[in-house]
């Protein structure tokens, strides 16, 4: 073998010096060997790039940058600041997604629960009306509604036969908005039993005392279940008041509903609707901006006149209706304004206007009382007090207060769902005693409630909802 080899390195030795352009090196390599090299022109290529030229340091740079790449794409750290750099900016662009894809779920969630609301919304409202519409229909007759061929043993009515005197009182009287189309609605006849059971059962409960009369002047015996009328559109209408003139004047009927959202510094304009059910639908007939601005939730109407506090100061305003301009104004001596003696839920509530049987009242308190209810009856046209009261109820420890009959009712809280009226001051008698009828603020922050004379009920605004309650008074007692 190796003598094989020594011909052929000495063959081709040869033929190098025949060749000009062959050649072959011999030396030593690191151990000290003797290596023989021989080089041969290619017979192809004339000309054969050098190793570690341009392209080969080209094909380098790409090979460090796709490693630079690889590394970055695989999590590595390259160890310089770019590549630090580069590593931050995946992270970001990580958390931007995520971020997005968060606001994109709960933007999915509030349209979603928008829909919810809005189908509650609408059921609370179909039930609300429902239940307003119950509330204004009679009961039905007993024998003569059934058709004969319908006996009453038939029906399913169990209602028992009591009472028929004052079934047949609810027969004969209107509904309050003075409409007795129900009267001869013959879907009464046709309701389920179960209801009319219920309702029955309701209407014939007798009064404590044996002494109910609607029509009477006497103590207050039980306020009924809240029914809501309207809900005010926007913050300004968190507090208000909404009355009606027991007396009203032309240009303006007896349905008139008056409103004032008295959220803000500078409350003046005053909504009338001609109806309860115009105010249901927010569509007012006249739209008036007072000439000064009203302090809280204390204003009333009567006569023709809207009466009111006016903003940071004791004066009472007679602002007359149907002229549009300020009639009478007189300041109410000595009682405190602006947060002075407010009701317990605060609002500027000093000074409390409202109207009854008897006319004009004003609810207040002074330094002399130390914070003490003053009622006062005041002329109805000169705004002069004509007679006051000193009670012994601190105006801050009640929510509210409201009269009916010349009596003075307050209530315990505005918040709680379930309160009750917790005093009475009858200014005829000038004694008062606690009494404990039950009252719900539904909506669970009521910042007016005044007695209607008009529809003899209660007015409030609970929360943004104008609501109103049925009330009921024993007969005006003998002494
Ligand atoms: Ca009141």
């Amino acid at each position: 073998m190796f003598l094989l080899l020594s011909m052929c390195m000495c063959g081709l030795l040869l033929r190098g010096d025949a060749q000009d352009r062959a050649a072959l090196w011999r030396g030593n390599d690191r151990s000290g060997r003797c290596q023989y090299t021989f080089t041969v022109p290619s017979p192809v290529e004339a000309s054969c790039p050098q190793t570690g030229g341009p392209e080969v340091e080209g094909l380098k740079a790409r090979l460090s940058l796709l490693e630079v790449l690889v590394s970055q794409l695989s999590g590595g750290d390259t160890g310089g600041p770019l590549g630090a750099g580069t590593r931050v900016q995946p992270e970001l662009q990580e958390a931007l997604n995520r971020a997005m894809g968060e606001r994109n779920l709960l933007q999915g969630e509030k349209e979603r629960l928008e829909g919810e609301l809005e189908v509650l919304q609408r059921r609370m409202e179909e039930m609300r009306r429902e239940t307003e519409r119950l509330r204004n229909r009679p009961c039905p007759p007993q024998t003569p509604a059934v058709p004969p061929s319908q006996p009453l043993q038939n029906s399913g009515l169990t209602r028992p036969a009591v009472g028929s005197s004052l079934m047949s009182q609810l027969m004969t009287r209107p509904n309050s908005q003075g409409d007795s189309s129900s009267l001869r609605d013959s879907m009464w006849q046709y309701r389920s039993p179960s209801f009319q059971e219920l309702k029955a059962e309701v209407t014939e409960v007798p009064a404590p005392d044996g002494s109910e009369d609607n029509t009477g002047c006497g103590e207050l015996v039980s306020i009924g279940e809240p029914v809501t009328h309207r809900k005010a559109d926007n913050i300004e209408g968190k507090y208000g008041v909404w009355m009606q003139d027991p007396e009203a004047v032309s240009p303006y009927g007896p349905n008139m509903v008056w409103r004032i959202d008295t959220i803000g510094s500078d409350v003046r304009k005053l909504f009338g609707y001609e109806d309860m059910e115009q105010l249901s639908k927010g569509f007012p007939s006249k739209v008036l901006l007072l000439p000064e601005p009203v302090e809280s939730t204390g204003a009333t109407v009567y006569r023709g006149s809207l009466y009111y506090q006016r903003r940071r100061s004791r004066t009472l305003i007679r602002y007359d209706l149907a002229s549009e301009s300020v009639a009478a104004r007189r300041d109410l001596s000595h009682a405190g304004f602006h947060g002075q003696f407010p009701y317990s839920w605060g609002g500027y509530t000093d000074i409390d206007l409202s109207v009854d049987e008897r006319g004009l009242w004003a609810v207040y308190s002074t330094n002399k009382a130390k914070g003490a209810i003053v009622i006062s009856q005041l002329d109805p046209h000169s705004l002069e007090v004509k007679k006051s009261w000193e009670t012994n109820i601190r105006k801050n420890s009640v929510a509210n207060s409201f009269i009916v009959c010349g009596k003075l009712y307050t209530v315990a809280s505005y918040t709680a769902p379930d309160t009750i009226i917790n005093y009475m001051y009858d200014t005829e008698t000038s004694q008062g005693k606690p009494v404990a009828i039950p009252f719900r603020n539904k909506y669970r922050y009521n910042s007016m409630i005044d007695y209607n004379l008009a529809q003899r009920k209660l007015f409030a605004w609970d929360n943004y909802y104008m609501v109103s309650y049925d009330l009921r008074l024993g007969r005006q007692q003998a002494n």
